[in-house]
């Protein structure tokens, strides 16, 4: 599934504080993801990250 930085994700699972939005802000070998909700980061490889994703969300911001 393919994405930018800047696009929100809906993944699979929900994050502990009950939201599947993460929002795109580097991507590498890992990609960091911001919790659209509270705002927690995190990094994740790539591949790993994949297999959770559900549905991407582009952003609505025209760059
Ligand atoms: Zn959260």
């Amino acid at each position: 599934m393919k994405y930018n930085v800047g696009d929100v994700l809906v993944l699979k699972k929900p994050h502990a504080c009950g939201s599947h939005q993460w929002e795109v802000l580097r991507i590498g070998a890992e990609v960091r993801i911001k919790c659209v909700n509270c705002g927690r980061e995190l990094m994740i490889f790539k591949p790993e990250l994949a297999l959770k994703i559900k549905k991407v969300e582009n952003s609505a911001h025209i760059k």
